[in-house]
């Protein structure tokens, strides 16, 4: 069965050691087999430095890459967005940013998500499940394959709370991180989420010093409660102290996402409450001017709104940075990945 196959990406160089010594291989070709697994090629066919056999063993009783490339849509500003299937027939979306001197792969973390945030598209689908670390690492292969190079930065703000699907998700990170691995900086990895205070709390704890980014789009919480369903189980004070600790723990500032909406969260006093609230955390703040999704109530502010809730939080003394919309015409801007596309 598909299933039970040994799927080659998302493992570490000591399981692979392992699978060689099963399959009575000297113990080099594990590093030879790491370094093919994560260059990558698309193929098992293509490991030229692996004897004839040993590929052939692969191929029969092993899956190389969990995720195939269905199709790619091009924007006009260099963004691409992925559909991607998997074994079982499932689907999920990830986006390639190339910008000047940098490029970012956005992933996704599970296939929808329970968390119900009613401004984004992948809420709005539910939870189907989580992926497995080497659908997760897959995603920046497939993307690799296609652009023909490794990106800068690597961030879980695709489909899914990726504190939700933790153990993967970490897992993920180290094949990432590894210098065996993707070799990527520590520190160009982020992980997005929309506040589950255990998992910041245990994040904190691993010392990785990556880069955390939360979801907060509101500094009041009954306000937040209505756009986001995890407020009503953690509020502010808790999440502010988990994001105070997380600073302490790491030195990294933290990403503190704001969605600005028109109407909604864009006043004085709620860029007051969110100069209050933040003050003395390590931060910054990044504005994302809405994208509103069919059937949301959400409105995108005009730039003028989001120039002037930006002088206001920078009067109130924070680090505030304006998040350009990428790959809009696409539909591969924030919160619009739904991993179903008409017509596919
Ligand atoms: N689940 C995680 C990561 C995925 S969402 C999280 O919520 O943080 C990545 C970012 O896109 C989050 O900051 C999320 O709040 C934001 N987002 C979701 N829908 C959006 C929309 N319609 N417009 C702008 N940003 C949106
Ligand atoms: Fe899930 Fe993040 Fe979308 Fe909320 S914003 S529904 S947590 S993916």
């Amino acid at each position: 069965m598909m299933a039970s196959k040994n799927v080659l990406v998302g493992q570490g160089l000591e399981e692979l050691a392992e699978l060689m010594a099963e399959f009575g291989e000297p113990s080099y070709r594990a590093k030879q087999l790491v370094e093919w697994v994560y260059r990558p090629v698309a193929a098992i066919e293509q490991m030229s430095s692996l004897p004839l056999r040993l590929r052939d063993r692969l191929m029969r009783e092993t899956i190389y890459h969990p995720c195939s490339t269905v199709t790619v849509r091009r924007s006009q500003d260099g963004t691409r967005k992925y559909l991607l299937a998997l074994q079982d027939g499932e689907h999920i979306e990830s986006v390639y940013i190339p910008e000047n001197d940098r490029s970012t792969v956005c992933i996704s973390s599970q296939v929808g998500c329970q968390m119900g945030c009613t401004f984004c598209a992948t809420g709005g689908m539910g939870f189907v499940r989580n992926l497995t670390a080497g659908e997760i690492v897959d995603q920046v292969l497939q993307v690799i394959l296609d652009v023909g190079r490794r990106p800068s930065n690597v961030v879980f703000m695709g489909m899914g709370e990726p504190l939700a699907n933790y153990s993967a998700v970490l897992r993920s990170i180290k094949v990432l991180n590894a210098p065996w691995g993707l070799n990527i900086g520590i520190r160009q990895l982020t992980v997005s989420t929309c506040g589950l205070v255990p998992g910041i709390r245990k994040l904190a704890q691993e010392g990785l010093g990556l880069t955390l980014a939360v979801s907060l789009h509101s500094a009041d919480d009954e306000k937040r409660s209505r756009i986001m369903p995890i407020a009503r189980i953690y509020n502010l004070e808790e999440l502010l102290d988990a994001l105070h600790e997380y600073a302490a723990r790491t030195g990294r500032r933290i990403t503190i996402e704001y969605a600005l909406m028109d109407g909604f969260n864009d006043s004085p006093e709620d860029a007051h409450r969110l100069t209050e609230i933040l003050r003395g955390l390590l931060c910054h703040v990044n504005l994302i001017p809405v994208n509103p999704i069919p059937g949301g109530f959400q409105k995108k502010p005009r730039d003028s709104q989001v120039a002037r809730f930006e002088s206001w939080l920078r009067r109130g003394g924070l680090v505030v940075s304006i998040r350009k919309e990428r790959g809009a015409d696409i539909e591969a801007a924030c919160g619009q990945l739904r991993g179903r596309w008409e017509g596919v």
